[in-house]
């Protein structure tokens, strides 16, 4: 009897397991992000760069065995070691703050306090539910507090938070909040159009459709400012 209840229990617990697994994975495929900030680990930056590299190579290169693949192909032999290098120092370098780049302000000496807007900035990221890539256009804008920033900075801030495992949404608040910060105003307004491989090359293989997502902060959660946002990129929503 006792030996029952004890298997009873085990097959209920590894229901739960399997369940909870289910739903984390349902989670990923729909996309939800669990919070603004990127979710790391307290000891994220303990490894330096190099080190990283050295334990991602021998783990990509077992994912490649794995599958099948023959690394003692000249055309594979090299793969392992590039991807560690890839994924450390380009596609994920924006994990590590220490790569934030620096965001020099100047005042604002025309006082221009009309909205400036950024349109068209280019970004490539990669999905962190997949590890495959989306990318699109990224449009952003603020009115002056008093400080201007140096256009091309704009560019750089959308591509650092770009080089992370990202989400849409979480990718859109972060530019947003940082903007906000680093501009000493609430007067930000970040609009991105993107497409994602992982819903167009597999999955439900939808390639016509772009996903929008937008933050809006201060006057731009106006209607009148928020349209005028829209009107410069030439969108009606
Ligand atoms: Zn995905």
């Amino acid at each position: 009897m006792k030996q029952k209840e004890t298997l009873l229990t085990t097959s209920l617990s590894e229901q739960k397991i399997e369940l909870s697994h289910l739903i984390i994975e349902e989670m990923g495929d729909e996309h939800k992000a669990s919070s603004v900030d990127t979710p790391m680990r307290a000891d994220a930056f303990d490894k330096t760069d190099e080190e990283k590299i050295a334990i991602i190579e021998p783990h990509f290169r077992a994912i490649m065995e794995t599958l099948g693949m023959d690394l003692n192909d000249d055309s594979l032999r090299g793969t392992p070691l590039r991807v560690a290098k890839m994924y450390v120092k380009e596609l994920f370098q924006g994990l590590n703050p220490a790569n934030m780049p620096s965001m020099t302000l100047f005042e604002n000496k025309f006082q221009y306090n009309e909205m400036l807007v950024e349109k068209n900035i280019n970004f490539y990221t990669n999905c962190e539910h997949h590890f495959v890539p989306f990318f699109g256009k990224a449009h952003v804008a603020y009115i002056s507090s008093g400080k201007v920033i140096g256009l091309s900075k704009l560019n750089r801030l959308v591509e650092y938070y770009s080089k992370r495992p990202q989400v849409q949404e979480r990718l859109t608040m972060q530019i947003g909040k940082a903007l906000q910060t680093v501009l000493q105003t609430q007067d930000v307004a970040v609009f991105l159009d993107a497409k994602h491989l992982c819903v167009a090359s597999r999955g439900v293989k939808d390639d016509s459709s772009n996903t929008i997502t937008s933050f809006y902060g201060g006057k731009f959660q106006e209607e009148n400012t928020k349209a005028e946002f829209l009107k410069y990129l030439d969108i009606n929503a």
